[in-house]
């Protein structure tokens, strides 16, 4: 069963994306609320999958992708992040992220592109 690791700084975003890979039958292995938070948790948990939001605060999801696959080439990270966005999306596949999804999303976009990792 994989594993989790949600980073977003809004807990309404938080709560949507546990409630969606929960009843999917994946595991959420912990929450962060910003890049840094996200960079430890997963120093700490190797989760088998990120799911990242760009604009946080103290460390945004773009800064938190490359430090993670700096610190894991093979990590998986999902960004999901709002449409204003997607000029970074070129950026993010440099980085090596897994797949790159614009809000508002589709579940089943989600549920596809961890799977796929
Ligand atoms: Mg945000």
């Amino acid at each position: 069963m994989k594993s989790v690791l949600i980073v977003d700084d809004s807990v309404v975003s938080r709560k949507m994306l546990a409630k969606l890979i929960e009843s999917s039958g994946y595991t959420v292995a912990s929450q962060a609320i910003n890049g840094k938070e996200a960079l430890e948790l997963y120093k700490k948990l190797s989760p088998d999958v990120v799911t990242m939001d760009i604009t946080m605060p103290e460390m945004n999801g773009m800064d938190a992708l490359k430090m993670i696959r700096d610190y894991d080439p093979d990590a998986k990270v999902i960004l999901i992040t709002a449409a204003g966005q997607i000029e970074k999306k070129e950026l993010a596949m440099e980085y090596g992220a897994a797949a790159f999804i614009t809000k508002p999303y589709d579940n089943q976009d989600i549920l596809d592109a961890i799977e796929k990792c």
